[in-house]
């Protein structure tokens, strides 16, 4: 069986930017516009003839109401249905409050979490990760989707992991 791996985290931190690039896809929504993916969406990744499988994900804001209510179910079934979480973070925008709600939503699935660090193309890379280690997942990663920096050391993280 391939493991199954959720991508989670706020709109905007770069899920289907990761998906894309990890399924080699162009079909994910990827736009300056939070929240425009709002279902789950499956792909397949591969890293030296290992595959797994991916679930994209709409995003939670922390506002449930409307279509941010069913965007939250639908990242719920996705943490379900995963093996292990990977969640994402904009090392750009720094920590808000929604994050840590992610963060605790995340804790009670009881399942591996990876914490990635996003968008540290262009800034100190340790500087902007530093305050995530406050929400207390022990790996931490450091990342650019849009150029897939850090991307393989994380992917080989993962599956040695699981
Ligand atoms: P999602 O809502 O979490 O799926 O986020 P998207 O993948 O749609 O990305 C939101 C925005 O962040 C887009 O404009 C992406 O180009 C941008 N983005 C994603 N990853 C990176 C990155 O590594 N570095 C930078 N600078 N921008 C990124
Ligand atoms: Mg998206």
């Amino acid at each position: 069986m391939k493991p199954v791996l959720a991508l989670i985290g706020r709109p905007n931190v770069g899920k289907s930017t990761l998906f894309n690039r990890l399924t080699r896809s162009r079909d994910a929504l990827v736009a300056d516009f939070p929240g425009l993916t709002r279902d789950r969406k499956y792909g397949t990744g591969d890293l030296n003839g290992r595959s797994y499988m991916l679930i994209d994900t709409g995003g939670l804001s922390g506002e449930e109401v409307g279509i941010d209510e069913h965007m939250a179910k639908q990242t719920r079934a996705a943490m379900q249905e995963a093996d292990a979480i990977l969640f994402i973070v904009d090392g750009r925008q720094g920590l808000t409050a929604a994050d840590q709600q992610i963060a605790q939503d995340i804790r009670v699935m009881g399942k591996p979490v990876f914490l990635l660090v996003n968008k540290i193309d262009g800034v100190d890379a340790d500087q902007a990760s530093s305050e995530f280690y406050t929400l207390g997942f022990t790996e931490v990663f450091q990342i650019a989707a849009v150029q897939g920096r850090g991307v393989t050391v994380l992917m080989n993280t993962v599956l040695d992991t699981l």
